[in-house]
């Protein structure tokens, strides 16, 4: 495939945007490269400003769960436009949107909704840390929450004490309220808790990792956490911006079987706008603003827009549950393909999957951030352009998810399947 156009318009994009680029994955630096120029898309199908079209398995980082342009989201969308895109003022939707995100969520009473994903990791942990009186969080190694200063952080030389800055702008004293964990190890977790008593405000999570891979939580471990938490006074956030509504209509919570105590939200609650949401038991959210003293706050939140699209995502979501065991169908059937055509060469790998998130890592065993980094990197950059070249887009990072979107037909999974028979004899 040529991609001549999406090389001249990045090109011209890097005089003009840092980068070229609005959000850093984009840019390849992962995989080399230019990034591809997206002109439109529809269902399970991007079409680049080249003219090619590709299979998408990106779904926009996870919003399209239903695929793209989804015909009553568009259709919403338009109509709710002529009617004003923003009044700062409270409209009946967001009742309607709060009323029924709030009745397929387990253990939640309340919801407040803000603009983007790392807006509401950010509010939980302020809520977290003003209900409970404490100032440190616990995070885990390669978990993403957003780009919100106490979420940048990495394993200090002292681990236990506090973790250090990994983006400059980040302060130190910013930093020594973020313990880091490794996922999928309590103890871990247990030694940070020792080192930091009653300091410790709340363990936040993605009850499925998504950004360092697909990682599944291992028995026991987030029960684990759920049990170290009520012992030691501490608040247990699920960051479901990527598996909330997508790996069913109660996101881990309800699949997984665990009570978090807050949980955030984006991705497919905005139906592809800008949304993001928090939500807990009505004794936690009291303490938010105007209700109690914790701060929060947004011009553009429970935009009439991206109301309008979340609320038709959700009820189409809520009327049709079939749709998660279908996506669940259809990932199972892509890992099934794509082991054959692994098995067949002596590349190491594994697949990690669970729902509709799957990622591909060419090592073996992956169940932390460590192990993850271990990927070959080379091998991964080779297979991410074959499949490109096939008409395949997968995200341009080993560290990413993927995620499946329900229009994708068995064909759709059949071509790439094959395509994948095709590259990983190359590799
Ligand atoms: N939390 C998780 C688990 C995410 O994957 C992301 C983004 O990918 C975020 C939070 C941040 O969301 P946003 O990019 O909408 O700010």
């Amino acid at each position: 495939m040529l991609y001549k156009r999406s090389s001249a318009l990045f090109a011209e994009a890097k005089n003009y945007i840092p980068g070229g680029v609005n959000s850093p994955v984009r840019a390849f630096n992962a995989v080399g490269g230019d990034p591809i120029f997206v002109k439109q898309a529809k269902g399970a199908y991007l079409y680049d400003e080249d003219g090619n079209k590709l299979i998408d398995y990106i779904a926009s980082w996870g919003p399209m769960i239903l695929g793209h342009a989804f015909q009553p989201v568009v259709n919403v969308v338009i109509e709710k436009t002529t009617l004003g895109t923003s009044f700062g003022m409270p409209t009946l939707i967001e009742t309607e949107i709060a009323k029924l995100a709030v009745s397929m969520v387990p253990n939640v009473d309340k919801i407040r909704f803000v603009n983007s994903g790392t807006e509401a990791c950010m509010s939980a942990v302020r809520l977290a840390r003003g209900y409970t009186g404490k100032d440190k969080i616990i995070k885990f190694a390669g978990c993403y929450h957003g780009h919100s200063d106490s979420f940048l952080i990495q394993a200090g030389s002292g681990a236990v004490t506090f973790g250090s800055p990994n983006s400059p702008g980040v302060t130190q004293g910013t930093a020594k309220d973020t313990l880091l964990a490794n996922y999928n190890d309590l103890k871990s977790v247990e030694a940070l808790i020792q080192a930091n008593k009653n300091e410790i405000a709340a363990i936040i999570i993605e009850p499925v990792a998504g950004n360092m891979g697909c990682i599944v939580p291992q028995k026991g471990f987030l029960e684990g956490l759920r049990s170290l938490c009520d012992a030691n006074n501490m608040l247990l956030i699920f960051d479901e911006v990527m598996t909330g509504f997508r790996l069913a209509q109660g996101g881990a919570q309800e699949l997984l079987g665990i009570k978090a105590d807050i949980v955030t939200f984006g991705k497919v609650i905005g139906g592809g706008l800008p949304v993001g949401a928090f939500a807990a038991r009505n004794e936690i959210m009291e303490h938010l603003a105007p209700l109690g003293p914790v701060y929060q706050a947004g011009t553009l939140s429970g935009n009439p827009l991206a109301m309008a699209a979340g609320l038709t995502m959700l009820q189409y979501l809520n009327q049709h549950e079939e749709v998660f065991k279908s996506l669940a169908d259809k990932t199972s059937y892509l890992h099934q393909g794509l082991e054959k055509a692994l098995e067949e060469t002596n590349i190491t790998y594994t697949i990690n999957k669970l729902g509709s998130m799957i990622s591909v890592h060419f090592t073996d065993e992956v169940y932390d951030f460590e192990t993850s980094a271990k990927g070959n990197n080379e091998t991964f950059k080779k297979f991410f352009h074959g499949m490109l070249n096939e008409g395949i887009y997968l995200p341009p990072s080993a560290f990413e998810s993927w995620f499946l979107n329900n229009a994708l037909t068995y064909e759709d999974l059949d071509k790439t399947i094959e395509a994948a028979s095709k590259v990983v004899k190359t590799l």
